[in-house]
């Protein structure tokens, strides 16, 4: 089945986050994202609400009956962020902290590894297997964009990794157009691009007033344009499912 994360960047408050969980539960997203721990490259940027955070995301779950993905920045947190995440995601620029890659594969939960901006296929594939050799094969990869010349999106969207990957390892692969892009116009024909080139999910921010967000506002789609946006990748996605007799063949 096609999975289809979506949700805020960070957790900013109640009304902020469980607006956007019913949303996107009524627009047919299978998990709820938003991060609780934030890793901003400026320390004078908003860090999250951290344990505030992480028990609104609970809230959120228990109200829409979404599973939660959120990210774990840091080992101190890690029995906090098992409590209540369901998948735990791995940030971008953690993709090669080997401790706290260990730690997740021990702690037997479902892990999201984000590809690092200047990480290689092959680089990010040996991350994963810090996850899978101690015993947790419940890993998904995930493209969000890489750091190369061209400046006219945040990093560059390397949709060539999603078949690729799918060559190299049975994990289930993802993408995230809204960290490749920076600017939400870019998010849904980034989307249709990695739904035809066979990622099996996508991860995409929603914030109910992206000028108001406290993190990477320009690239969340609006609560408001979201349902039409999911009709568009889950229709793309299930027209694309392989013909049962075809496939037999
Ligand atoms: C995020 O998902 O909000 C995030 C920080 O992503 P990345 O690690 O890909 O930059
Ligand atoms: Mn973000």
């Amino acid at each position: 089945m096609f999975t289809l994360i979506a949700g805020p960047c960070s957790v900013e408050s109640r009304a902020q986050l469980l607006t956007t969980a019913g949303t996107v539960a009524a627009a047919g997203a299978t998990m709820l994202r938003g991060g609780a721990y934030k890793p901003r490259t400026s320390p004078h940027s908003f860090q999250g609400l951290g344990r505030t955070g992480l028990a609104l995301l609970a809230e959120a779950r228990a109200e829409t009956g979404l599973p939660v993905v959120t990210e774990l920045t840091d080992l101190r947190e890690i029995d906090a962020v098992l409590e209540v995440a369901d998948v735990i995601q791995i940030g971008a620029r953690n993709m090669q902290n080997y401790p706290l890659l260990t730690e997740v594969g021990r702690s037997g939960r479902p892990a999201l590894l984000k590809r690092g901006p200047a990480a290689t296929v092959d680089e990010l594939l040996l991350a994963a297997e810090y996850i899978l050799c101690e015993g947790n094969d419940a890993v998904t990869l995930c493209e969000r964009g890489i750091r190369t010349f061209e400046r006219s999106t945040r990093y560059t969207l390397d949709l060539s990794a999603v078949p690729v990957l799918k060559e190299r390892t049975h994990l289930p692969v993802i993408v995230d157009p809204s960290h490749a892009a920076g600017r939400r116009e870019l998010v849904k024909p980034l989307s249709l691009a990695a739904v035809a080139a066979g990622a099996d999910g996508l991860i995409v921010e929603v914030h109910p007033d992206p000028a108001e967000a406290l993190s990477d506002g320009p690239q969340a789609l609006t609560t408001t344009e979201f349902a039409g946006f999911a009709r568009a990748v889950l229709g793309l996605a299930a027209s694309l499912q392989p013909v049962p007799h075809l496939a037999a063949a």
